[in-house]
């Protein structure tokens, strides 16, 4: 792992893309990750953009932000009154294009220091999202944060499997994945659990039950649709459909996806996103003709 230090002028990005109706801004405290060697870097869309990789393999490089929180408070009041001016709100996704809470964040504190300058500037709406039950360190923080605005942790669980053969281990286990949710949840934090991208699930009953009893929502994102290309072609040209289909065949297609949905809304109703907005907390009603194949 290659690990420099490098200097952001303006670390809140005005959205735009898959997040515009998301988020006023998404924030990154570091540049790379860490985790793109483990099992979600594989279907991570940020591998595919140049501009981000500058040619490196993803995963083998880490850029530290350092001056991310003293950024952050150079620039928030400016950025707040134009998010609200602007897009009505202002709402950070902290992050869309690195993991927030990697290894490396024991040692250098980033993302840490970004939520203690939150403390004394809070955004409207902070979505947390990662992929590590290293959120629970900053436990702390985040419920101090919870009394000064709306935050929504969401931690994504790809599949209830912790091995999908032919494929690299997640970087943090499902099962502490689980029990960061159950604990967060007990804390009453509000959780999102983000099976993104939606990897097969072996039962998926009692995958969907466990999530409805730590988390507020589940989002369903499938990499057709969610990996940046309009098909799934970038996904399609790694090496995980081949492990997907190996389990199960019918994974790879988007009315897998649909059915997945359809089985997380018996647990949680009302309580089930798909794709961007349900990263937006926009869930799909829990009766009625629903419409699930909204990218097609
Ligand atoms: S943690 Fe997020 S940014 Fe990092 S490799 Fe996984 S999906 Fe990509």
């Amino acid at each position: 792992m290659e690990i420099t230090h490098g200097v952001v002028a303006n670390i809140l990005t005005r959205s735009s893309g898959f997040l515009r109706t998301v988020c006023s801004h998404s924030l990154q405290p570091y540049r790379g990750c860490p985790l793109g060697s483990s099992l979600c870097g594989q279907g991570c869309y940020v591998r595919h953009s140049p501009w981000v990789t500058r040619g490196r393999a993803w995963g083998s490089f880490l850029e530290v932000r350092d001056q991310a929180a003293e950024s952050y408070l150079a620039t928030v009041a400016r950025e707040r009154a134009w998010a609200r001016r602007a897009r009505g709100s202002f709402a950070i996704f902290m992050a869309s294009a690195t993991e927030p809470f990697p290894a490396a964040e024991r040692r250098f504190g980033v993302s840490r220091r970004v939520l203690e300058a939150m403390l004394e500037h809070p955004p409207d709406l902070l979505i947390v999202q990662t992929h590590s039950a290293e959120v629970l360190r900053q436990q702390d923080l985040l419920l101090r944060l919870r009394a000064l605005c709306r935050l929504r942790v969401h931690l994504s669980i790809e599949t209830d499997r912790e091995r999908l053969p032919g494929l690299p281990p997640p970087a943090s286990p499902v099962r502490a994945r689980f029990a960061a949710a159950e604990e967060l949840h007990r804390q009453g934090l509000e959780v999102v659990i983000t099976v993104s991208p939606l990897l097969p699930i072996a039962d998926p009953p009692a995958f969907f039950a466990r999530i409805a009893g730590c988390a507020s929502a589940v989002v369903l994102d499938h990499f057709i649709g969610g990996d940046g290309s309009p098909d799934g072609r970038r996904t399609r040209a790694t090496p995980l459909p081949g492990a997907m289909a190996a389990l199960e065949p019918e994974s790879v297609k988007l009315a897998y996806r649909d059915r997945m949905a359809e089985v997380a809304a018996r647990f949680l109703p009302g309580r089930v996103g798909i794709s961007v907005d349900g990263f937006a907390g926009r869930y799909l009603g829990a009766t009625g003709g629903t419409r699930y194949r909204d990218e097609t």
